[in-house]
C-alpha cells in the first residue's frame, strides 16, 4: 500500500512522543452545547478520533459547558448521537466541563496565593478602557497589588453570592502592556446568578473560556487540544495557565485550519435563525448541513469520513465545494443501494398490443456492481408510468426517448415504438400510446436492432404512490450567502415535492433510513421524521450527475 504522507499535527505528535514529552496520545472534541453539530464539527471529530486511534490513545467527548445562558440538555443529547453516528467512539470517556467547578475554583485559588490573580472593582467597560489598543499598552488595574489575603476573601465572598452580577471579577496577572491583547489580565471568573444545566444553581459565579479550557484539557490529561485557527492567539494564555497553576505535563495546543463549503451556511448562529424563522423544519432540515441534517438526508458516516479524509488538514484556510461532499455520499452509496424504478412526475403508458388483463414477471438484477444485492422480480402490464419527460410530440433534435415512430427500450423489460397520444381539451398530454414487441423480452431477440434510449416505468395499477422530495442549495447562490444585513439570501425554490410519486410496489415497505438509487432520478432515503409504516417519504440525497473531480495526486 502507498504510504501517505503525515499531515503537520501528525508530525509533531511523532516529535513529542520520540522527545517524551508525552508517554502516549489523549485528544477530546469539546463542544458548547449550545447547537447541533454542523460538517465543520465532523471535522474536528473524525480528526481527534483519527488521531487517537492512530496512535493507539483515548479520545475524550467533553462538554464545554461552562456557560449557562445558551447550554441546554437537548443540546447535549443531539450532540451525542451525532458523534456516536460519527463513528467516533468515546467509551466511558465523557465528561462535562461543569464537573470541574470545584477543582478550577481551586485553580484560581492557587493563583491568588501565587499572587497570579487578584479581585477586580472594575466594570466591564473599565476593563475594555484599561486594556489599551494593538498600539497602546493597557493600564494597570486599580486593585492590581491588592494582597493575597484580601484576594482569597473577596473571591470567595464571590462564589457565596454577596456581590451582584458585574460587581466583581477575577482577573490573571500576566501583563497589561503585552503586544497579545488575550495576555492583559484576562478576567478568569465572573459574578453571574445564572441556573446551570447540570450543577444548578449551586454557582453564582463562572469561569471564562481562556481559563477554563486550558483547565479541562489539563485535569483530563489530554495530550494535544487540537483546535481551530483563531485560537492561536490564545495558545500564550492557554501556556501560561496550565503553567502557573501547575501541571507535570501540560495539554499542548495545536491549531489547523476550519472547514468552509462555498455558498453553504455552517455557523451555529445562521443555522440557528434558519430554525428560529420557520424557513427550515428543524435542525435536521435536509438541506442543512447539520450532522442531524446530511443524517436525515441520507448521508452515511462513511460518505463524511471519506469527505474529511478528502480534505486534509492545513493550515490555510481554504474553502471546499459542496460537490466533493455530493461525490462522496454518490461514491459510497452507488455499490450500497439497489437500483429501482420510480417515476416522479408520471404520465399513462399504454402498449395498445399487449392483452389487457395480463401481466408477467420480469427479472432485475439489483445492482450490477454489486451481485451481493441479487435480484428481484417486477410486475409488467398493459398500463405503466413513465417520466413525463420521457415523450415529447415534436421532439427536439438528439431526443432519444418516446416520441410518434420512435421505439425505445422499457428498462428490463421490451422495446416499444410510439404511436401516438391522447390529450384532454386544454392540450394536455393524458396518455402516450405504444406497441410492443414480444420477441424483445429482457436483452433477447434483437440482434442488430438499435435503439437508442432506454426509460423507466412501473406498473400503473400496483405501483405504490409516494412523495418525493427534492432540494436545492437553501442559500441563492446567485446572490451569495449573506445580505448587507447579514442575514441569509434564502432560495424560495429550495424544497419541491413531489406528491404524485410512482415506485415498485414493495418500497411502501421501506424502512427510515433505507435509501435507493431512482433509476436517472438520483439516490433517495427514507425521510425519519415524516415517513409513517407502510408509507415512506423519499427524501433525495443527491442526483446521478456530478461535475466534480477527484484531485489526481
Ligand atoms: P461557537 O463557539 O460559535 O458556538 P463553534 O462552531 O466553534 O461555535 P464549538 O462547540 O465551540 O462550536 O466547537 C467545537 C469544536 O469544533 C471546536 O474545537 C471548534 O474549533 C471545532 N469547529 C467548529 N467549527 C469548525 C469547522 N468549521 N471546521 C473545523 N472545526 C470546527
Ligand atoms: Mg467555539
Amino acid at each position: 500500500m502507498e504510504e501517505k504522507s503525515r499531515n503537520f499535527i501528525e508530525i509533531e505528535i511523532d516529535k513529542d512522543l520520540e522527545n517524551g514529552v508525552y508517554d502516549s496520545v489523549m485528544t477530546r472534541f469539546p463542544p458548547e452545547p449550545n447547537g447541533y453539530l454542523h460538517i465543520g464539527h465532523a471535522k474536528s471529530i473524525l480528526l481527534n478520533y483519527g488521531l487517537a486511534k492512530e496512535y493507539n490513545g483515548k479520545f475524550n467527548l467533553r462538554f464545554d459547558d461552562t456557560n449557562p445562558t445558551k447550554e441546554k440538555t437537548e443540546f447535549v443529547d443531539s450532540i451525542k448521537e451525532d458523534v456516536a453516528w460519527l463513528g467516533a467512539d468515546w467509551e466511558d470517556r465523557l465528561y462535562f466541563a461543569s464537573d470541574y467547578f470545584d477543582r478550577m475554583y481551586d485553580a484560581a485559588v492557587t493563583l491568588i496565593k501565587k499572587g497570579k490573580a487578584y479581585v477586580s472593582e472594575l466594570s466591564a467597560d473599565q476593563i475594555k478602557q484599561y486594556r489599551g489598543t494593538l498600539t497602546e499598552p493597557g493600564k494597570n488595574d486599580p486593585d492590581r497589588d491588592r494582597p493575597v489575603e484580601e484576594n482569597l476573601k473577596l473571591f470567595e465572598d464571590m462564589k457565596n453570592g454577596r456581590f451582584k452580577d458585574g460587581e466583581r471579577t477575577l482577573r490573571a496577572k500576566v501583563d497589561m502592556a503585552s503586544p497579545n491583547m488575550n495576555m492583559r489580565d484576562p478576567v478568569i471568573y465572573r459574578v453571574a446568578h445564572l441556573t446551570h444545566h447540570n450543577t444548578g444553581d449551586k454557582w453564582c459565579i463562572y469561569p471564562m473560556y481562556d481559563f477554563a479550557h486550558p483547565l479541562e484539557d489539563a485535569f483530563e490529561g489530554i495530550s494535544h487540544s487540537i483546535c481551530t485557527l483563531e485560537f492561536e492567539d490564545h495558545r500564550p494564555i492557554y501556556n501560561w495557565f496550565v503553567e502557573n497553576v501547575g501541571f507535570e505535563k501540560p495539554p499542548r495546543q495545536i491549531e489547523f485550519a476550519k472547514l468552509y463549503l462555498n455558498n453553504v451556511v455552517t455557523g451555529k448562529r445562521y443555522i440557528k435563525k434558519l430554525v428560529e424563522d420557520g424557513i427550515v423544519d428543524g435542525w435536521d432540515d435536509p438541506r442543512l448541513v447539520s450532522i442531524a441534517g446530511l443524517r436525515r438526508r441520507g448521508y452515511t458516516p462513511e460518505s463524511i469520513q471519506k469527505f474529511v479524509e478528502l480534505c486534509g488538514v492545513s493550515k490555510a484556510n481554504s474553502t471546499v465545494e459542496m460537490d466533493m461532499l455530493e461525490y462522496c455520499i454518490r461514491e459510497d452509496l452507488k455499490h450500497k443501494d439497489k437500483r429501482v424504478m420510480a417515476v416522479l412526475d408520471p404520465v399513462k403508458l399504454i402498449i395498445d398490443n399487449y392483452p389487457e388483463g395480463q401481466t408477467e414477471l420480469l427479472d432485475a438484477v439489483n445492482n450490477p456492481e454489486n451481485e451481493a444485492l441479487g435480484s428481484r422480480q417486477i410486475e409488467f402490464g398493459r398500463e405503466l408510468y413513465i417520466e413525463r419527460e420521457d415523450f415529447m410530440e415534436e421532439p427536439p433534435k438528439k431526443y432519444f426517448r418516446l416520441f410518434p415512430g420512435n421505439e425505445v427500450r422499457l428498462m428490463h423489460a421490451y422495446f416499444v415504438k410510439c404511436v401516438g397520444c391522447d390529450k384532454d381539451e386544454n392540450g394536455n398530454i393524458t396518455a402516450v400510446h405504444c406497441t410492443y414487441d414480444p420477441e424483445t423480452k429482457q436483452g433477447t431477440g434483437f440482434e442488430g436492432r438499435k435503439v437508442k434510449g432506454t426509460i423507466h416505468w412501473v406498473k400503473a395499477d400496483t405501483a405504490f404512490k409516494c412523495t418525493a422530495r427534492l432540494y436545492e442549495n437553501i442559500v441563492d447562490e446567485e446572490k451569495g450567502v449573506y445580505n448587507e444585513n447579514g442575514e441569509i439570501n434564502v432560495n424560495p425554490g429550495s424544497l419541491k415535492e413531489m406528491k404524485d410519486c410512482y415506485v415498485e410496489p414493495w418500497l411502501k415497505d421501506a424502512k427510515v433510513y433505507d435509501s435507493f438509487q431512482f433509476v436517472r432520478n438520483g439516490f433517495f432515503c427514507v425521510d425519519s421524521r415524516d415517513s409513517a409504516p407502510g408509507a415512506p417519504v423519499f427524501n433525495r440525497v443527491v442526483s446521478l450527475k456530478s461535475s466534480f473531480k477527484l484531485p489526481v495526486g
